[in-house]
């Protein structure tokens, strides 16, 4: 399904919205910082990784062939005291460290199943690219960019900074000295370098280090931003379309990126940098070594203390998508209840949708004003997706358009205001929009009877309230184990009594 608009992107190393042109007609080469797999993903990751699922729809929809590389950081990724994240995350269970690999990318894998995205075109390991780290080192080396202090190679920022100006710094808005402060590698290692601001770009391992190899310069492992240069070089080229990740890796990871890519090779690596923004709990950004998250499978559960019952993924998603990607998005009850809502309120009106049948004979062919603006809120539908893939201002059109078809299945307008083929190009653009682009499933009830079902719960649990009102206990537990074997549960709240469904 085409459309009249040209794509605006929000680049941030201009800081502005711009028009997106590919490198090669037809074709884009897109780049997206996976996660660490050393631990569960939360998810805050999980927004950041279905945001660019959408952008990468999206852009497969507006006609590009996409080459999608997201990859997995399997080794060299520190944490705070120095030691790989990897390699502390196999000793706390004792494991190997590709056995804690494996075992947290499978479960990365479902969990971006259930959130029903697509697979990237490529998904490479850091592990599996050792050698396009060392050829970049040796490039950078080449080029007067880098310097070994004890088997340890670093990258000198000073002197690129100096022989690169405006370069350091463009994508996250520091400067040089305040980069003396926040990196993230080796404290150990500090004075080994030229400047508090240099970074590792091979690390000598020490005797505890699991995960090492051979290099020239000594055994060690690479440091965590090089993956990402050598393995967007290696599967995109030196410069490609996208680069994407959370708003928290533009530094130091992704400033380090630019850094080793046109360290190493002369040229910048992306022409667009997109940056989604974070997942806030408790107003406070949703944060693996902060303790401040919440594990997708608690929500879907409704096993957590932030929530009064459990949410269908879908229903998750669509929270996710009620917001603009550079927006931050704070999760509570109140609103994943609201994105409930807003999300069976689509698929119904989808539903109704889809069910009309018009009989082409009864209309004259003249175009109504009713016909004119249900087109102009279809097109406002993709100016809003145009708009810096803008999900937010997407499903406020439809949701007006939800209007429209509501009122003409009620008859609340004449069946001839809407013509046979606008009923039509609405159907296309709703599923289109709603399963190909937005990637929802409709796990409303099947059938289309999910009003009913509210309908009669909320008369069941009427009943039993009034039960309990009149100290009842014998018909209340009656009601409730009967809703149990069929597979409801009910749980009784400050706010009343909620339910869902469970697995009997
Ligand atoms: P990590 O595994 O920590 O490297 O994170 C994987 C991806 O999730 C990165 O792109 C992060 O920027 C992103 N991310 C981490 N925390 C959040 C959050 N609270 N909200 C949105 N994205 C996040
Ligand atoms: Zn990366």
């Amino acid at each position: 399904m085409s459309n009249s608009h040209s794509l605006k992107i929000y680049n941030s190393l201009s800081g502005k919205k711009e028009e997106f042109v590919p490198l090669e007609e037809g074709h884009v080469g897109m780049y997206v910082c996976g996660p660490t797999v050393y631990s569960d993903v939360h998810l805050g990751n999980c927004r950041t990784f279905v945001s660019f699922d959408i952008i990468y729809r999206y852009l497969r929809q507006k006609g590009y062939v996409v080459r999608y590389v997201r990859n997995i950081t399997d080794v060299g990724h520190l944490t705070d005291d120095g030691e790989d994240r990897m390699a502390k995350g196999a000793k706390v269970a004792r494991l190997e460290p590709m056995e804690v690999a494996q075992k947290y990318t499978v479960g990365f894998h479902e969990l971006m199943q259930i959130f029903n995205t697509l697979p990237p075109s490529i998904e490479p390991r850091a592990t599996g690219h050792i050698p396009e780290q060392i050829d970049m080192v040796q490039d950078i080396f080449s080029r007067g960019y880098a310097y070994e202090r004890n088997g340890s190679v670093y990258f000198d920022t000073i002197k690129f900074a100096k022989e690169n100006p405006g370069v350091y710094g463009q994508l996250s808005g520091r400067v040089i000295e305040d980069l003396l402060v926040e990196t993230r590698d080796n404290l150990k290692s500090q004075d080994e370098k030229n400047h508090p601001s240099d970074f590792a770009i091979w690390m000598k391992a020490r005797k505890e280090d699991l995960m090492v190899w051979k290099s020239p310069w000594s055994v060690g492992f690479p440091g965590w931003h090089l993956e990402c240069s050598a393995m967007s070089t290696k599967y995109l080229g030196k410069t490609f379309d996208i680069h994407g990740g959370g708003n928290d890796l533009k530094f130091p990871h992704h400033e380090n990126e630019v850094a080793q890519n046109v360290g190493a090779c002369g040229c910048a690596p992306a022409r667009y940098w997109l940056h989604t923004n974070m997942l806030l709990l408790n107003s406070r950004k949703m944060s693996k070594s902060e303790g401040n998250t919440i594990s997708p499978f608690e929500l879907f559960t409704g096993n957590s203390p932030f929530v009064s019952k459990g949410y269908d993924p879908m229903v998750v998603k669509f929270f996710m998508l009620m917001a603009h990607y550079r927006s931050t998005l704070d999760i509570s009850d109140d609103a994943l209840l609201a994105a409930e809502k807003g999300y069976r309120k689509i698929m119904e009106t989808n539903r109704q949708l889809q069910a009309i049948a018009v009989n082409a004979a009864d209309f004259d062919g003249s175009e109504t004003d009713t016909d004119r603006k249900i087109l102009s809120l279809i097109d406002d539908v993709f100016a809003g997706m145009d708009d810096d893939f803008n999900t937010a201002m997407a499903i406020a059109s439809l949701n007006e358009l939800g209007s429209y078809i509501n009122k003409y299945v009620h008859q609340q307008i004449a069946a001839n205001e809407i013509a046979p083929w606008v009923i039509e190009r609405m159907k296309t653009v709703f599923s289109t929009v709603i399963f190909d682009i937005f990637g929802l499933r409709d796990e409303t009830e099947s059938g289309g009877d999910s009003g009913t079902m509210e309908g009669l719960m909320d008369l069941i649990l009427a009943m039993r309230a009034k039960a309990r009102e009149n100290k009842d206990w014998a018909a209340s537990d009656m009601i409730r184990d009967a809703l149990a074997a069929v597979g409801i549960q009910i749980k009784d709240g400050k706010e009343g009594t909620r339910w869902e469904k469970i697995d009997v």
